[in-house]
């Protein structure tokens, strides 16, 4: 049986969202990470997250979405909390992600960007500390 073997992805080729959910598999396994402190009240009664960007229906609960990580910076600043965090005992790979994350960080030049550029930036790199191999080129 032949393997596949799966070569970078092509970060261009993905949407917005698409880049979104790969942030929010790889580095929160899922996880709801919206901080309640997120959440802002309309006079109508609606809620509205400023992190994932979902609205509730007036008087209704709120669902939340998969955050825009790659959009919004305060959402980006949940992958940079979540990838320099200190690792779980044994984790070794997860120790490596951080080393690796924190010597982009050092480097990164992320004043150079705009908000939206620089939520991307941290993604990457974030994505690509954690092992996962991107092709930024277009
Ligand atoms: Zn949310």
């Amino acid at each position: 049986m032949i393997k596949y073997v799966q070569r970078s992805l092509l970060w261009t080729a993905l949407s917005l969202r698409e880049r979104d959910a790969l942030v929010h598999q790889t580095l929160f396994n899922g996880r709801r990470t919206c901080p309640n402190g997120a959440l802002r009240y309309g006079n109508d009664g609606s809620i509205v997250c400023t992190i994932c960007w979902e609205r509730s229906e007036p008087r209704q609960e709120l669902v939340h979405a998969i955050p825009r990580y790659t959009q919004n910076m305060d959402a980006a600043w949940l992958v940079v909390e979540q990838i320099t965090q200190p690792p779980h005992s044994a984790e070794e790979a997860m120790q490596a992600a951080n080393t690796r994350f924190a010597l982009w960080w050092e480097m990164a030049t992320l004043w150079a960007y705009s908000r939206e550029d620089a939520a991307a930036e941290i993604c990457i790199a974030a994505l690509r500390a954690a092992g996962i191999e991107l092709d930024t080129t277009s």
